[in-house]
């Protein structure tokens, strides 16, 4: 069937039409629109309004979409954006009547990527696995017993709250987190993380040698880290050994909980999987209840770039 998929992310919104059924999808149509940091629900539904309009005359008969926060699905109402002003948003509600009372379905974007892991992915076969954004911050979506688990306030999964760097004289010292804490996975592994370790590193070794050239110019961001990588820069590369190994250390503990047959990682900074995975491996295994977990796997996304499409064609199912 043809499915009107709404995929919203921090920095950007996609429209696509696409068709799903219960084993594939396939985007006909899609466009983005860049959302301000500051967005409002209004300049939110001009944009979701314009970029449909973009995709012509279209027919569908479902519609999904995904937002980065909290969702109340069963109320269609998006609860809270930390990046914006966004709350308590009954978006499913409006959307309605823009199309013609259609079913609207919202969920949170990454328990909808793991949903469209399980039905279109690698994960088609798996009922126990996590699903993991890295991205410009890092969530998790979690499927036990073959079916999204939410918890008790619709937040389960929050991996990247996971505690993963204690002060230690001489190191980087912990970044502050989103949610207040310092040393969360999340302000040390995601992008703008990966940013701030690589210009820590450079000021260290150019505090003790300061001859050394800066390679880039600030701002810098994971995709300019992970291009010096490739390049053979040694920092870049003990960065992205460092994120591999932050990474690598959460899900070992979400395994050792849960007693998972995968976590599958996804999100912009994961195109550079190959980078982190070594590292990511070594610090999973080392921590790993090996025993208990004998056969779990490591991998990247199998939704390719448009996973958070594919999440929201999942959700309408
Ligand atoms: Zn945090």
């Amino acid at each position: 069937m043809n499915i009107l998929a709404i995929d919203i992310g921090g920095s950007k919104l996609i429209a696509a039409l696409l068709f799903a059924d219960d084993s594939r999808f396939e985007i006909y149509s899609a466009a983005h629109r860049n959302l301000a940091a500051d967005c409002r629900q209004e300049q939110l539904l001009t944009l979701i309004d314009d970029a449909v309009a973009e995709l012509g005359n279209i027919s569908f008969e479902r519609v999904g979409v995904t937002i980065p926060g909290l969702a109340d699905a069963r109320n269609g109402i998006w609860v809270y954006a930390c990046f914006s002003g966004i709350c308590d948003f009954p978006i499913v509600q409006i959307l309605s009547k823009r199309y013609g009372n259609k079913p609207i379905v919202i969920e949170n974007d990454v328990n909808a990527c793991a949903l469209a892991e399980k039905k279109f992915g690698k994960c088609r076969e798996l009922n126990d696995f996590l699903w993991i954004t890295v991205s410009n911050g890092i969530g998790g979506g979690l499927v036990l017993n073959g079916e999204i688990y939410l918890g008790h306030f619709g937040a389960a999964a929050e991996i990247g709250h996971f505690e993963v760097v204690d002060f230690v004289d001489g190191c980087q010292p912990p970044i502050q987190c989103g949610c207040g804490h310092f040393g969360c996975l999340e302000a040390e592994a995601a992008g703008p993380g990966i940013a701030k370790r690589y210009a820590w590193k450079l000021q260290e070794q150019q505090k003790q040698n300061p001859s050394i050239q800066t390679p880039i110019l600030p701002p810098y961001t994971a995709q300019k880290v992970a291009e010096l990588a490739r390049n053979g820069d040694a920092i870049a590369l003990s960065v992205m050994e460092t994120t591999g190994t932050l990474l690598g250390k959460a899900a070992s503990y979400a395994v050792n909980l849960l007693n998972l047959e995968a976590v599958i990682f996804g999100g912009g900074v994961i195109q550079s999987f190959d980078l982190l995975l070594p590292s990511l491996e070594k610090s999973f295994r080392s921590r790993l209840f090996q025993s208990a977990n004998p056969s779990v796997k490591l991998e990247q996304t199998g939704l390719g770039y448009h996973a958070g499409l594919a999440g929201a064609a999942a959700i309408t199912f």
